[in-house]
């Protein structure tokens, strides 16, 4: 599978979150080539949601579309060690640390900016980037 045809399935999952300001997808393909794919979502309990839709209340509630993809290929029980991770948004510090946990060697990302701030985003470059992951820019697919 090419890296657009990913990254078209990453922002076609970020079109299923919930959340009504920030709509991010995740597809990783494992070194078996099974994929997992995820989006933002809140947890806990739906009745709740609309109260918890603003920031930054949100933050506690929300489970970023990278962490729902690493977690669901685990409970599928996949090894993700040289796995490739594509994500329409910048990871944020917090799932920059998971993924280079997790064994995923490369992520491709489109470089859009409305998930992390400019504070962070250097900080989950330096996290890749030190733990040997590599870090690819994409252009948004058209489609
Ligand atoms: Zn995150």
């Amino acid at each position: 599978m090419s890296d657009d045809i990913l990254m078209k399935a990453a922002f076609k999952a970020s079109n299923r979150s919930d959340d009504l300001h920030t709509k991010v997808g995740a597809v990783i393909l494992c070194e078996s080539l099974d994929t997992c794919t995820a989006n933002n979502f809140y947890v806990g309990d739906d009745s709740k949601k609309e109260e918890r839709q603003d920031r930054p209340l949100k933050y506690a509630f929300t489970t970023h579309a990278e962490e729902g993809a690493i977690m669901g290929s685990f409970r599928m029980g996949h090894d993700l060690k040289d796995g490739k991770m594509f994500v329409t948004h910048i990871p944020c510090p917090t799932c920059a640390r998971l993924i280079a946990q997790s064994g995923i060697a490369r992520v491709v990302c489109a470089m859009q900016r409305t998930s992390t701030s400019d504070v962070d985003e250097p900080i989950t470059r330096a996290i890749l980037s030190e733990c040997d992951v590599e870090f690819v820019e994409h252009e948004k697919p058209l489609g």
